[in-house]
């Protein structure tokens, strides 16, 4: 088992759920107080709270939970969390709360192969969580110096990235992944519609950042900004 919380910038750390392969990020605020963003596989919760121990904080100093999008690799352990933090309600943007309100994801994107063979499968459902806070591009969450929701839908209708200025932490969510040191777009039959994702993955080549962090896979300290640009000039017209 690897690090349990792995330090990105001063009060903000990734937390390993199952390697590099699933993360959770915990930024700890100036009075203490610890925002969560997303909550990994059902089972994810014990790495989780491992991971806060490892910062000093119990799940009592967390006071918000942000979820990227309505999928159970994400939100599997919203119920946990949710639970064990003693929150009444998850933040998610508004177009994936109906989904996360239900425990169920939005459907796939049939337009590709790998969809048509995803939808036939049964869904991979998780434990419905209430939504306290209905996110909305351009939003300002109020965690550590200001959090930017920066609306990439198309993997689900909801999916969200996240910008913290004052760190320079980027947060991709599933826009894009990080995997065997090589960025790439999520599996289009995960997808809404993986046309969308690839398209509004762009919004991150504008932004200023100088760590890029993934949900999925190692975060990128050196050259960040311009390794996505790379990936998204390359890839934004094909494949
Ligand atoms: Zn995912």
């Amino acid at each position: 088992m690897g690090n349990p919380a792995v330090l990105l910038a001063p009060g903000v750390v990734r937390i390993p759920t199952l390697g590099d392969f699933i993360n959770s990020f915990a930024f700890t605020d100036s009075d203490g107080s610890v925002t969560l963003v997303d909550c990994g596989l059902k089972r994810a919760p014990a790495r989780i709270v491992a991971g806060l121990a490892h910062i000093g904080k119990h799940p009592y100093d967390v006071t918000r939970i942000i979820l990227t999008h309505a999928h159970p690799d994400h939100a599997g352990g919203a119920r946990g969390m949710l639970n064990a933090t003693g929150l009444a309600g998850v933040e998610s943007h508004e177009a994936d709360a109906a989904y996360l309100r239900q425990g169920s994801p939005p459907r796939r994107d049939t337009s590709t192969t790998s969809g048509r063979v995803f939808e036939r499968l049964p869904q991979s459902d998780f434990s419905a969580v209430p939504v306290a806070t209905e996110l909305k591009d351009g939003d300002i969450i109020p965690v550590a110096g200001g959090m930017r929701v920066v609306h990439t839908p198309g993997h689900t209708p909801g999916h969200v990235s996240l910008l913290h200025a004052s760190s320079g932490v980027l947060i991709t969510g599933d826009s894009i992944f990080n995997i065997a040191s090589r960025r790439t777009w999520p599996l289009a039959g995960f997808c809404t519609s993986y046309a969308q994702s690839k398209a509004t993955a762009a919004r991150l080549a504008d932004l200023e950042y100088g760590i890029a962090a993934f949900t999925h896979g190692p975060e990128i300290r050196d050259r960040a900004r311009d390794r996505i640009r790379d990936f998204l000039r390359t890839k934004s017209d094909h494949g």
